[in-house]
């Protein structure tokens, strides 16, 4: 059952009149004269149009001035009939002469005009099947014998205007030349037949046929590179929505070509099968506890992904796991110490996800090995995830040997079949993600900073100074702070700092300092101007090997810069809590961020 909006409905009437070239779908009308069979069309401009129904160059019944004539008298009924009704009537509910319209654009035709009102207003009016087969032999031309077809797709040419082979099977195969070809390999074929195919469908039938279609060129849809039967195949495709959707169709396919990929589990348009949709209501039925599912990634997926396995405790708790096989790329980091890292990240980050119960989800990932330990029937299939150098562009198959705990989680959710949820304004990638969800709460598919954000960071570093030695093995536990504290670089942000402030060294001895364990703080603070201390260790050549250094920082906001302001207040907020160095302190290495 076709459901569209009446304004839509009264859109599509009006613009089957005005911009709808010829359309498919001829059917046979059985008029008042009698047993006169006329084709109903519409023409280039989208009039309707009627004419006796020629078939292999005969007019079926009735002599042709009767039949002329009575179909000029019905093509004006009918047209007037359609304008009074569209005027009238298409702004209510109540339709079938905009629905008659619609419907025929969709192809589905006869039995939506029998059930109609139409039939009321036009009692005489019968309308026979749709014009499917042609009954008679065809007006052979002169047999033209020759060497026969060269090329494969003039062969299945050939073949479709013999009929033998039934562009509507897309899969059908047939031979030529020791080769093996399908219908659907020949995209400037199936575009021609396009309007023959379809004006056998009803809407349903259509719908299948685009979907099958699509699925067939799902690789060359995907592909980034524009090819020549890249072209041909969105111009076959477009072509088909627009029979399917009317001047909708380019909106429809831009959704399905944008979105879907997006949009796994809340298919946009209808042009998923019933068959799809039940996978999907199966896919999205919840676990009871004590079940698991094992999951693989979708066709529609553009990342490729979507292979887990998804576990329920008894408790209801639920468990992922995923499947990666590190290998080593241009990085420098073994896939060992990839997947140390890895189980590290995914394990302080599990306590933090959680459902909107309340219920936690343990997130795992497994070696391929470790994969196989696991029974049978709860073996996720394993993504290749390469190791590359620093500076690398992370993503979900090849990390950078640097890559954090946020970027991990990240990426390692991807392969659970999560999207991406940050606005894409890389040029590169154009419209591509224009549909995408951009969420406004922090989400790490959003800003791996949230990872960050959600739990502390801790980063492993190794002394490789007598400065650090000296004074992580020592008793000052006030130096151990501002050593490892983020200090005013740290934390006052560079184009403020620019902006607003200035920096005297203090000299002289450091004592009765304030928060003395502080690498940053606030000595005075008024509405326009803050004045903070900054602390930091220098290296010295003798013990104990390390000077405290002092700063003055004073930032002053200019009458009525609120945005100075703001930062000022967000800055003093930063100095009150207690900031560790994002990055290994002068004079020691990093080992690991976690
Ligand atoms: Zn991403």
């Amino acid at each position: 059952m076709i459901t569209i909006k009446v304004n839509m409905m009264k859109l599509f009437f009006l613009s089957f009149f005005f911009t709808l070239p010829a359309l498919a779908g001829i059917f046979e009308v059985q008029w008042g004269c009698p047993k006169t069979f006329v084709q109903v069309s519409f023409n280039d401009q989208g009039k309707l149009v009627l004419k006796p129904d020629v078939l292999n160059g005969k007019v079926k019944t009735g002599n042709s001035q009767e039949t002329e004539a009575c179909i000029t008298d019905f093509q004006n009924k009918i047209q007037t009939a359609f304008k009074e009704y569209q005027s009238k009537n298409c702004q209510s509910s109540k339709e079938d002469l905009c629905i008659v319209s619609v419907d025929y654009i969709n192809l589905k035709v006869a039995d939506k005009i029998q059930s109609s009102n139409v039939l009321k207003k036009f009692p005489d009016l019968k309308i026979s099947t749709p014009v499917t087969v042609i009954s008679d032999k065809p007006v052979t031309k002169p047999e033209e014998k020759k060497d026969g077809p060269v090329t494969a797709e003039a062969f299945l040419q050939e073949k479709i205007a013999k009929k033998e082979i039934d562009p509507k099977n897309l899969s059908q195969s047939f031979q030529f030349k020791n080769n093996s070809y399908k219908v659907s390999d020949f995209d400037k074929v199936v575009g021609e037949q396009i309007e023959n195919i379809f004006s056998t469908m009803n809407r349903e039938e259509a719908k299948q046929f685009a979907q099958n279609y699509m699925v067939s060129k799902s690789d060359l849809i995907k592909a980034s590179t524009p090819s020549e039967n890249k072209t041909q195949v969105l111009n076959n495709l477009n072509q088909m929505f627009g029979y399917i959707y009317g001047e909708k169709g380019p909106e429809e396919l831009a959704k399905i070509l944008e979105c879907k990929p997006e949009d796994d589990l809340k298919p946009i348009t209808d042009i998923l099968s019933n068959l799809e949709d039940t996978k999907k209501v199966e896919k999205c039925k919840d676990l009871a506890p004590g079940e698991h599912k094992v999951f693989k990634k979708e066709s529609s997926d553009y990342y490729g992904t979507g292979h887990y396995l998804l576990k329920r405790s008894k408790e209801g708790n639920y468990q992922a796991v995923v499947n990666v096989n590190f290998k080593t790329g241009g990085g420098a980091v073994s896939p060992q110490e990839m997947m140390d890292r890895s189980k590290n990240c995914l394990n302080m980050a599990s306590p933090y996800l959680k459902g909107p119960d309340g219920k936690t989800l343990q997130f795992s990932v497994l070696t391929p090995e470790e994969s196989q330990k696991l029974p049978n029937d709860e073996r996720p299939q394993p993504y290749e995830v390469k190791i590359e150098p620093v500076g690398y562009g992370t993503n979900a198959g090849a990390y950078a040997q640097d890559v954090d705990c946020g970027t991990i989680t990240h990426e390692m959710l991807h392969l659970l079949g999560l999207c991406d949820e940050y606005e894409e304004t890389r040029p590169q990638y154009g419209n591509m993600w224009n549909c995408r969800v951009v969420t406004k709460v922090p989400s790490i598919m959003r800003d791996t900073g949230a990872y960050k954000q959600a739990l502390p960071q801790s980063t492993s570093c190794n002394c490789s100074s007598q400065t650090c030695s000296s004074i992580m093995k020592g008793t000052d536990e006030n130096i151990k702070k501002i050593y490892t504290g983020a200090s005013g670089y740290d934390i006052i942000d560079y184009k403020f700092r620019n902006a607003y402030c200035k920096e005297d060294y203090i000299n002289g001895p450091a004592k009765n300092l304030k928060d003395p364990s502080k690498a940053l703080t606030v000595v005075t603070d008024s509405a326009n101007v803050v004045v903070m201390e900054s602390r930091f260790v220098s290296q010295h050549s003798v013990a104990p090997f390390y000077k405290l250094l002092r700063s003055r920082i004073t930032c002053t906001c200019p009458a009525g810069d609120n945005n100075c302001i703001e930062q000022k207040t967000k800055l003093i907020a930063l100095t009150e809590t207690e900031n560790v160095k994002g990055l290994c302190p002068h004079g020691s290495t990093l080992i690991a961020k976690l």
